[in-house]
Parts: structure tokens; C-alpha cells; sequence
């Protein structure tokens, strides 16, 4: 079983690279960001209360986000070949609580494997995409609170998967089938 974390900064590529790691490796995949935005549209109580989170560029609560991942991960059965988890964890007791929950289940992340894209093209890259898509949160305002949230919130965890030993840099910008070669690289390494 080969769980994967999949991350980098919002519009870093990681729900493109996860689309080709599902094809290729037959892997689940967790986005919590498309589990919030499906609850949005179907106008749960837990979607109307990230709603206000995710409109304003800030994170879902930690306590929040762990109780619905569980459920999720569950819902693959026992014999899945692997999880992408995408968009999670975005904070260090996120991460905490993934290795926790996995470990319950004699589980764990077999690698983090990180987008790196510059700032400017990360930009560049969402303001497309708010056009193209219409997400109400890509707008360039609310980019940069999330790319804030990014550096204060999220960037930590790279320096605690190092600490895990189960870290892996990817050079982000360029080709996308290049990315996904060194991706690949990495996870039939494991
Ligand atoms: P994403 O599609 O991954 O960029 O997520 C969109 C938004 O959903 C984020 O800006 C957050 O408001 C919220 N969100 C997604 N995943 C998480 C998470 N793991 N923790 C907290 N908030 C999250």
C-alpha cells in the first residue's frame, strides 16, 4: 500500500499531477478541497460553514477537517493499493493526526512528495484558473490570503516530513509530463 501526500501551494498542480498518478498507479485519491466544495453545492451544514472559510482564503478548523477525513479513507475499503491525499494536511497538527489515524489502521504515509512552483507563477496560474472555472475563491484577493496561509500555515510541514524521512522535492514548473515522470520516479521507488 502506497498512501501519498501530494503538496505544494495552492495552484501548484497537485489535483493535475493526482488525475495522472490515479491513471497510471490505480491509486485512491482524497481532495478536501472538492469534499468541501461538493458539500457547498449540495448546501450541507458542514458546507455552509466552510463556505465562510474558504471565501475568505482561510482554513477549514483542524478538528473539523480530521473528523470528515477518517470517513473518507474508510470508504476505500481495506484493500486499496493507496491514498492520494491532496489538499491534506495543510497545517502540523493535520499532519499529526493523519499519521495517528493511519497508524490506527497499521497504515502510513509512504511518502510526501512536494511541488515546488515560484510564487509568480502561482499567480499567474489562479487568476487563469478563476476565469476558466469560476471558483469563487480564486479571485486575486483571496489568492494572496492563501498563498499567506501557505507560507505561515502550511510550508512547516515540509521540514516535519523531512524530519519523517519520507520527503521528496519536485521541481514544479515546466513540463507537465516531465513532472509526472519524476513523480512516478519516486513513487516506484517505495
Ligand atoms: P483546495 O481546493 O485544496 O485549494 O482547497 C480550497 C479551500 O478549502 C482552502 O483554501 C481551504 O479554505 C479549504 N481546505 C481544503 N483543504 C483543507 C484542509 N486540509 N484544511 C483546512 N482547510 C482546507
Amino acid at each position: 500500500m502506497k498512501n501519498i501526500v501530494i503538496f505544494g501551494a495552492p495552484g501548484s498542480g497537485k489535483g493535475t499531477q493526482s488525475d495522472k498518478m490515479i491513471a497510471k498507479f490505480g491509486l485512491e485519491h482524497i481532495s478536501t478541497g472538492d469534499v468541501l466544495r461538493s458539500e457547498m453545492k449540495n448546501g450541507t451544514e458542514l458546507g455552509k460553514t466552510a463556505k465562510g472559510y474558504i471565501d475568505n482564503g482561510q482554513l477549514i478548523p483542524d478538528e473539523l477537517m480530521v473528523s470528515i477525513l477518517a470517513g473518507v479513507y474508510d470508504s476505500f475499503g481495506k484493500e486499496h493499493k493507496g491514498v492520494i491525499f491532496d489538499g491534506f494536511p495543510r497545517t502540523i497538527p493535520q499532519a499529526e493526526a493523519l499519521k495517528q489515524m493511519l497508524s490506527e489502521r497499521g497504515h502510513q504515509v509512504s511518502a510526501m512528495i512536494e511541488l515546488d512552483v515560484p510564487e509568480e507563477e502561482l499567480m499567474k496560474r489562479l487568476v487563469l484558473r478563476g476565469q476558466q472555472s469560476g471558483r469563487s475563491d480564486d479571485n486575486e484577493e483571496t489568492i494572496k490570503k492563501r498563498l499567506g496561509v501557505y507560507h505561515s500555515q502550511t510550508a512547516p510541514l515540509i521540514e516535519w516530513y523531512r524530519r519523517e524521512g519520507i520527503h521528496h522535492h519536485i521541481d514544479g514548473l515546466g513540463e507537465l509530463d516531465r513532472i509526472f515522470g519524476d513523480i512516478s520516479a519516486v513513487i516506484e521507488a517505495l
